[in-house]
């Protein structure tokens, strides 16, 4: 799911106090996905279950790649960005 230029706004802003030094190269240079991922649980014989899971946005360190995944019902964003928990 793209995301929408005032949507990366409400996500910047929500995952500013969260967002420190990379945790593998320590510097502090993040830039946001273009796109919401999404994490599938498992079902209990280990098959990916696609109606259940997680809607994440996610920040990826510009000096060494590392990605940071943050569920948007946590960060308390989901209702601005248009997801419902039924989506998830
Ligand atoms: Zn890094």
């Amino acid at each position: 799911m793209p995301l929408k230029p005032d949507h990366q706004e409400i996500i910047k802003a929500a995952l500013g106090p969260h967002l420190k030094g990379c945790p593998i190269c320590h510097t502090t240079q993040w830039e946001l996905a273009q796109d919401l991922v999404f994490l599938p649980s498992l079902t209990t014989d280990a098959n990916i279950n696609l109606g259940n899971g997680q809607p994440c946005v996610s920040a990826i360190c510009r000096t060494c790649g590392s990605v940071q995944l943050f569920n948007v019902f946590r960060l308390g964003i989901a209702d601005k960005i248009g997801i419902k928990q039924s989506d998830a």
